[in-house]
């Protein structure tokens, strides 16, 4: 079973509710697609074993066979090539490595070269298997490094996804293919509009999800009343607490702090995998 858990804005507590998820099973796999900032590892601590250097192929011009006729350029979707006065230039901060203007230059001009993007490390802390993206700084093509960290999904555990927040291209790579979304969001104006532009994108991936609201006692009742009027379940509540605060700044999990969470989160768990089974999905 694959689990992603998602919010339509940072801040919310996505990876505190994955990793006390993570840690409350015995079977599971936590795998941090939060590949720009990831952050699971603090609270996991795991033990490294592997890393993999992931690369992207870019195109590379050979100047002596390119003429400067302007194909490259008209076939790039995404404004990665441009060609000046009949000189080429890349950009490959901004190329998919689609190959598209390498197969479709006539002068046979173009190849590919690879590009490292960033790392997939692979670890465990003692049940737990663990796995995570890390993309090199200033690097903004991360789908592929997010894709690179899901080939390590496993399909014997309870997969975690931790996904990027947002609604965009990585969200929504992170989190395609996975059987349940947890959808984590505040009571507050701006946690509601996030999660809003959040469930749109879950149901037009026809992905079945549902809601924790973190720091439930603070704002106010407008995300229950959305999620009661959309028939949106409202999986679990996590009160805010002084102590909670502090122990996610040192790095330290709900469940360890706090061990009487546990049951929560199992209890969290298993329903999920109970929708996930009515939704045919295992
Ligand atoms: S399509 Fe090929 S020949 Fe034309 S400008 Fe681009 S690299 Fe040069
Ligand atoms: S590989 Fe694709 S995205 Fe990259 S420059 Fe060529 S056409 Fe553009």
């Amino acid at each position: 079973m694959i689990i992603a858990v998602a919010s339509g804005k940072g801040g919310t507590g996505k990876t505190t509710v994955a990793v006390n998820l993570a840690l409350s099973n015995s079977n599971t796999q936590l795998s941090d697609c939060d590949v720009e900032e990831p952050n699971a590892h603090i609270f996991i601590k795991p033990k490294i074993k592997n890393k993999e250097l992931i690369s992207i192929p870019v195109p590379e011009v050979d100047k002596s066979k390119c003429d400067g006729c302007g194909r490259c350029q008209e076939v790039c979707a995404y404004n990665a090539i441009a060609v000046v006065n009949k000189k080429v230039l890349i950009f490959p901060e901004l190329c998919h490595g689609c190959g598209s203007c390498g197969y479709f230059c006539p002068q046979h001009a173009i190849k590919e070269i690879n590009k490292e993007i960033g790392s997939v490390e692979i670890g465990k802390r003692d049940n737990l298997l663990f796995v995570h993206g890390k993309l090199n700084i200033g690097e903004a093509m991360s789908p592929p490094l997010i894709k690179a960290v899901k080939k390590h999904v496993n399909p014997a555990r309870v997969n975690i996804i931790d996904a990027p927040p947002g609604t965009s291209c990585p969200v929504i790579t992170s989190i395609e293919g996975s059987d349940f979304c947890l959808l984590v969001t505040e009571p507050t104006p701006f946690g509601l509009n996030d999660l809003i532009l959040a469930v749109e994108v879950l149901r037009k991936l026809d992905i079945p999800f549902g809601v924790v609201i973190n720091r439930s006692d603070l704002g106010d009742k407008k995300t229950d009343d959305y999620c009661s009027q959309e028939n949106i379940p409202v999986l679990m509540r996590i009160p805010f607490k002084r102590e909670i605060a502090s122990a996610y700044s040192k790095g330290i999990s709900i469940v360890e702090a706090f061990p009487e969470y546990k049951k929560d989160f199992q209890e969290l768990l298993d329903n999920i995998s109970k929708m996930a089974k009515q939704n045919n999905r295992r």
